[in-house]
């Protein structure tokens, strides 16, 4: 039976983590939540006191933490002085470009193998086992890293070497970030000019005016059933998650010289919307401020 140590079963990891034991691998999980590993448990998962206690008998290793020093740190702390050379290590949170990298050098030095495969997809398709992963690994590895995100995964793709996962992620995100500010603008305006937002959306999704944003997750309430905005914007993809990528966009374009300028307008609407108590609504929600209304904060 595939071994599979996890590490970090938070809102995305603990749903993962249980699809990996409902796929009838041996999972051995670790938090530091002790809340999380009773989940983890009553998921079907064996529980471990440590990193270096979960990753010590893995066939793989996949972590799902919230950011970048916290994937240099267990990594260089704890997985990497520990785990079998023969384990397969695949980080799947989102973090830096450049710590992607690092992490993969210093566990490809230490005769690993490493993937870089963030995840597209929130906390309903970590539960489903319905995820996009945008993989950065040596091309050789990466049947083998398709096999260990199977049951987690309903689409996997290679983007490239190692980071081009992490790369893959910010900058489909940079996009959603600018598209959805953009499908809202025009709601906005829509409802200024007495246009009815459900007849704008027939129009506007049949016309040149259709993306993901709104035909999929329109945030005017009412056209898409399953999106937040019929929810008073809870669940889905949260504000603060959202700037979180938009930022490690703006870094990396920073770094490397891109032009970005709707990407840092986004990033600074995403900013304000968080500062006015829009953190914890969904990104969509921004709809409101554009409207010139404070966040509905519960
Ligand atoms: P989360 O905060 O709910 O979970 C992170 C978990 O990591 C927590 O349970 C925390 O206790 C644990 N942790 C932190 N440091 C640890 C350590 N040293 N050892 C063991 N466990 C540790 O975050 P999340 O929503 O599950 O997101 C995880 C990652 O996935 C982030 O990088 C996020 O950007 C990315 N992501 C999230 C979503 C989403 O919708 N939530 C969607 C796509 C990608």
């Amino acid at each position: 039976m595939t071994r599979i140590a996890f590490i970090g079963l938070g809102n995305m990891g603990g749903g993962m983590a249980a699809n990996q034991a409902k796929a009838g691998r041996e999972v051995m999980a670790f938090d530091l939540s002790a809340a999380a590993l009773d989940r983890a448990a009553a998921a079907g998962c064996s529980t471990a006191g440590s990193v270096a206690e979960a990753v010590r008998t893995a066939d793989a290793v996949v972590t799902m933490l919230p950011a970048g020093p916290h994937v240099r740190q267990v990594y260089a702390e704890h997985i990497l002085p520990h785990a079998p050379k023969t384990a397969l290590l695949v980080d799947s949170s989102t973090i830096d470009v450049e710590s992607a990298r690092a992490v993969a050098a210093q566990a490809k030095a230490a005769g690993f193998r490493f993937a870089d495969a963030p995840v597209s997809g929130g906390t309903a398709a970590a539960d489903a086992g319905t995820l996009a992963f945008m993989v950065g690994c040596d091309e050789a590895d990466f049947a083998a890293v398709e096999g260990v995100i199977a049951p987690m995964s309903r689409v996997t793709l290679r983007a490239g070497d190692h980071g081009a996962g992490q790369a893959a992620k910010i900058c489909n995100n940079m996009v959603l970030g600018i598209s959805m500010i953009g499908v809202c603008e025009a709601f906005a305006l829509a409802e200024k000019l007495g246009l009815d937002g459900e007849r704008f959306f027939d129009i506007a999704s049949r016309s040149s005016g259709q993306c993901w944003s709104l035909t999929s997750y329109c945030p005017w309430p009412g056209p898409v059933p399953t999106a937040p905005s019929n929810r008073d914007y809870e669940g889905g993809f949260s504000t603060a998650m959202m700037l979180k990528d938009l930022k490690l966009a703006q870094e990396a374009a920073a770094k490397s010289g891109a032009a970005t300028p709707l990407g840092s307008t986004a990033e600074g609407l995403y900013a304000l919307f968080d500062r006015l108590g829009g953190g914890s609504k969904d990104f969509s929600a921004i709809l409101e401020m554009l409207r010139g209304k404070a966040p509905q904060t519960n």
